[in-house]
Parts: C-alpha cells; structure tokens; sequence
C-alpha cells in the first residue's frame, strides 16, 4: 500500500509498505519478514500479525531476535540515518542478530501500526578507558636493535596516553603502571571491574624468525568484535595520517583480550616495528611516543565523546 501525499501537507512522506496488502479472499495466516527498518534508537519490523518472538539479551552490545514462526524472506534492512549505531547481522534461520555500536541498557518492545517495534534505550555512563601496556615483568614483548624491551616502551607510551586523556577529562585506569607480570584474564577482569567503555592493548611490534625486518613496518589495529571495528579503523586512520609511522594492517585477530573484553570496545595497536633498524628509532623517541599519545587521545575524545555530544 502507497500511502497517499495529502497537498496540505507541509513536508509530506511517502511510505510504501506491502505488508497489509494480502488480498481478503486469500488472507494469509503466516507472518513473513521482508524488511526491517532501523533508526537511530529503534527498529521497527513490519509484519502481517503480531508474531511470536523472543527477544535474547547476550551482553551490552548484541541481542539475538528469534522469530520462530515466521517465514524469513528478508530482501532490505533499510537505514534511516547515516552511521547507524545498529547493525543488523546476516539471519540464520529464524535469527535476526542485533549489534550495537554503543551499550544498551535496556530494549522496549510494542506491536505498532503493524509492527513489531524495538526502542532502545542507550547506557549514559561515565566514559572510562582501560590502557593496557602490554607484556611486563617476565614477559619481555619484542626488542629493538639497541637492545630496548617492547614491556618498557608499552608501559612508558601508556603513561603519556594517560596524562593527555585526563587532560581531556576523560577517565583512565591501567591495567599496570609499573613492571610486572599481568595474565591476560587479569586484564579483562581489570577492565570489567572498571566498566571501561574502551579497552586499548598498546604493543610495539615485532616478527617471527624467519622474516626480514627490513621489509615490515608501520603500525596496525586489531579487534575482534564487531563494535570494535569502527573504532579500530579511526584511529589507524588518525595515527597513519598524522604520524610518520606507515599503514600496516586492519585485522580481525582472535586474541585473548579483544575477544574476552566482549562488552566494550577493544582495540590492540601496534604503533610500529620494534624490530625494524629505523622505525624502532623513530618509535622510541621521546617526540614521536609524545606526539603520537596526542593523537591517540585527541581520537579517542573526538570518537567517543564529541561524537555522542554532537547527536544528543
Ligand atoms: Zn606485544
């Protein structure tokens, strides 16, 4: 059904919705998904009757909806604003997964005008970010030519990433602060405790035995969940753009602390080759470890914080 544009209508919509359009004399009893319509804070699912659903909550940034009785034929998920922060997943069966690039507190449902309406409600916490200086203690990380320990090099980039974040007010905790030995579930758990928003592992690269450190350089992101992936391109972004270091890579990588930290951003960066002769000087310079901490932080502000003012 096109619903008609009245002329005294100041600034009409034109909505074009076949949902209702079942012929009287063979009504159908059968609900079938065709589209989902996504805004800012809903997303809203047309539907020929009210279905049966169950809607799973599987932490602050991915809920699963199952609709068990309902036929899946779904050809658009349409995107009512620009950088929506839901993310529609690919349906399996009967499973439509839902992710969020901010944290969700809570869903409201309601059957609307012929939908099956979602309101989201988002978390207005307090914005922490965990750092987390790689390696520490017995866990030496990489090392340069001259002899300098990748642990040292995390620990004192970390702390200057520190000092410039609270000089933009924005909150910090360390998952170390001084040489020490700390498991990778100690991290997670520190970051859980702390309801940081973002966890970010700062390592300084280096190679397996075989390949030639003359050849690799520059720095790269990594995550693993979805919600990460935005974040971990932007700062690769800022970093490659505003630095000497090069772009290396954005990688999906399986590693313990992006995939254990699953309800908050996490990113792992690796600001350039420890190993290679003339990047591991130009990384280990006080200048560039000051510079490049600026930018880090200024990104993080702008992201996490600017961003979120400019929508509210
Ligand atoms: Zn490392």
């Amino acid at each position: 059904m096109i619903e008609a544009i009245k002329p005294e209508q100041q600034n009409p919509v034109a909505y074009a919705r076949t949902y209702d359009s079942f012929p009287p004399q063979q009504p159908s009893k059968k609900n079938i998904l065709r589209s989902i319509l996504v805004s800012e804070k809903s997303i809203e699912l047309p539907l020929n009757i009210a279905p049966i659903y169950q809607l799973e909550r599987h932490g602050k940034y991915k809920y699963f909806l199952d609709l068990q009785e309902t036929e899946m034929d779904l050809d658009w998920v349409h995107y009512q604003v620009q950088d929506s922060p839901i993310i529609i997943g690919e349906v399996i069966k009967s499973r439509v997964p839902i992710i969020f690039r901010k944290p969700v507190a809570s869903i409201a449902e309601k059957w609307e005008n012929n939908s099956l309406v979602l309101d989201i409600e988002y978390y207005a916490q307090d914005f922490a970010v965990c750092i987390d200086p790689g390696h520490g203690g017995e866990q030496f990380g990489s090392c340069s030519p001259k002899g300098l320990f990748e642990k040292e090099l995390n620990l004192s980039f970390a702390e200057l990433l520190q000092t410039e974040l609270e000089n933009l007010s924005i909150k910090t905790v360390m998952t170390r602060t001084e040489d020490e030995s700390v498991s990778l579930d100690e991290r997670v758990n520190f970051a859980e405790e702390h309801d940081a928003m973002l966890f970010l592992s700062i390592h300084h690269n280096a190679l397996p035995d075989a390949r030639d450190p003359n050849l690799e350089r520059g720095a790269s992101s990594h995550y693993y969940h979805e919600q990460s992936k935005p974040f971990a391109k932007y700062l690769l972004d800022k970093i490659t753009e505003h630095t000497e270091l090069d772009f290396y890579g954005l990688f999906r990588q399986n590693l313990h602390v992006l995939r254990e930290n699953q309800d908050r951003i996490s990113v792992l960066l690796e600001l350039g080759y420890l190993i290679h002769p003339f990047e591991s000087e130009l990384i280990s310079s006080p200048e560039f470890q000051a510079k490049t901490a600026r930018i880090v932080a200024k990104a993080i502000s702008n992201f996490f914080v600017e961003a979120r003012l400019a929508k509210d």
